[in-house]
């Protein structure tokens, strides 16, 4: 018997914190739980509450909580060395050997390591100022519906204008240009009949003397936009955005923060799409554990940047690197990315059926295990907001932790570990069906009995 969410003892800890912290926190509205401890999928509050992790510490998590061989090399390190500034050290060194090993062989030689500051945000202003340097040029071209962080440089290149309210343009020279998500084409055609309009726009504003865009330092790029709502590029904008930029000689930013080190099912998200980018920012799951660390992989050409030109304290995380190195060593042996692959279609299909189901269901989309589903009024096409909303509470008191994103939060996001097995895609799914049954009264039966799934749906 679960008792309500949040619980009497998680309440005690939500309102402590209400007090205390900042205004500005942000999941615990949405998902108001206290976390005790967690292992694997499972996550248990401090009620004793036990959930399905679907968020994974917002892709940070990817082989689950408390990898026991990520565990153990970070344990085993502890006692060793922490903290180098940017030192070599042998756990940095087979940490970024291991890095460029993972990458395709054509750019394993091509590209060198840079080590951030240990956040995603650190790692795009990064990314940004390589560029900058390297070409003499200071503008940006970033994508509409990208998310890429919350320092000045990194909000300038978002999308999301509510995510600089109030702050103001903090980079000038940054242009946006449509993202092909298709399901509202930001040029308004329809997908089975344009001809990739979106990238044909942005290379003739480049060619065009009397276009207003002053030829840019760096085109920046979120193959699956992530917190956009898990919206992947089509593979003809995204190789067309790369034959653009390289006949013009701009060098290709990829933010592969979220996409990363497996998630899409290849180990970065540009090897799904076949293409060869000049930059890639990684960060979230680069440790397999959550410890803070973020790099570039950029192309040695651009290397021109002098000697601390990017310099930050924490860029020495030993921890980090050990989980690292083990995180990479669990993937290969135990070929976690064939089990993204193999969870991705299942959960997939499972989430499809569920939008046969329900009118409000507009759209299944994503890359891998970074998947989403866009709600809609089913009557006037408004965004889903409140009924995304309405799910992912629902979904939270049955046991199943989502979190919500793209444009006004009406896109449910899946993201579990890389780990996640069969049965807990099956139970997750039902535990979803059970969340859209208490929400949504028009939600049909279901039409065959494979598509009910598990006890937990019913129990
Ligand atoms: N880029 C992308 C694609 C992201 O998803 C995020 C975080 N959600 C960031 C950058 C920023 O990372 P951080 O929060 O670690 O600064």
């Amino acid at each position: 018997m679960r008792t309500p969410v949040p619980g009497p003892i998680g309440r005690q800890y939500l309102a402590r914190q209400i007090e205390r912290e900042s205004n500005a926190r942000s999941y615990p509205r949405r998902l108001p739980i206290a976390v005790r401890r967690a292992e694997g999928t499972l996550v248990e509050d401090v009620d004793g509450n036990v959930y399905l992790d679907f968020l994974s510490g917002a892709g940070v998590l990817s082989l689950g909580h408390n990898h026991p061989d990520v565990v153990a090399a970070v344990t085993r390190q502890l006692s060793v060395f922490t903290h180098g500034l940017d030192l070599p050290t042998p756990v940095k060194d087979r940490f970024t050997e291991l890095q460029l090993e993972m990458l395709p062989e054509a750019m394993r030689r091509r590209m060198k390591v840079h080590f951030c500051g240990p956040t995603g945000a650190n790692g795009v202003e990064a990314a940004i100022k390589l560029c900058k340097i390297a070409t003499g040029r200071d503008n940006i071209v970033a994508f509409q519906g990208g998310f890429h962080g919350s320092t000045a440089g990194a909000m300038a290149v978002t999308g999301n204008r509510e995510a600089r309210a109030g702050v103001g343009n903090g980079m000038p020279g940054v242009h946006f240009f449509p993202f092909s998500s298709c399901l509202r084409c930001p040029l308004g055609l329809q997908p089975d009949s344009c001809e990739t309009n979106c990238a044909t726009y942005l290379e003739r504003s480049l060619a065009d003397s009397h276009g207003g865009v002053e030829k840019p330092a760096a085109v920046l790029l979120e193959l699956v936009q992530g917190e956009g709502g898990s919206v992947p590029a089509t593979p003809r904008f995204a190789r067309r955005v790369r034959e653009i930029t390289a006949r013009a000689g701009i060098p290709l930013i990829v933010d592969e923060v979220q996409t990363g080190c497996g998630r899409t099912g290849t180990w970065f998200a540009f090897e799904g799409y076949g293409i060869e980018p000049d930059v890639v920012v990684a960060s979230k799951a680069l440790s397999g554990i959550g410890l803070p660390v973020a790099i570039l992989l950029y192309d040695r050409a651009l290397d021109k940047w002098a000697p601390g030109a990017h310099i930050g304290t924490f860029r020495g995380n030993q921890l980090a690197f050990a989980g690292g190195v083990a995180a990479i060593e669990v993937v290969r042996r135990d070929n976690v990315l064939l089990n993204v692959r193999e969870r991705a279609a299942q959960l997939r299909q499972r989430l499809e059926r569920i939008g046969k189901r329900s009118r409000w269901v507009a759209d299944v989309r994503g890359a891998g295990l970074l998947l989403g589903m866009e709600l809609a009024d089913p009557d006037n096409g408004a965004d889903g907001a409140q009924f995304a909303r309405a799910v992912q509470g629902a979904a939270l008191r049955n046991g199943l932790i989502l979190e919500v994103g793209g444009r006004s939060d009406a896109t449910l996001r899946f993201m579990p570990p890389l780990t996640v097995t069969q049965v807990e895609v099956d139970t997750a799914a039902s535990l979803l069906e059970q969340a859209f049954r208490e929400v949504d009264p028009g939600f049909a039966p279901a039409l065959d009995s494979s598509s009910s799934g598990t006890a937990a749906s019913d129990g």
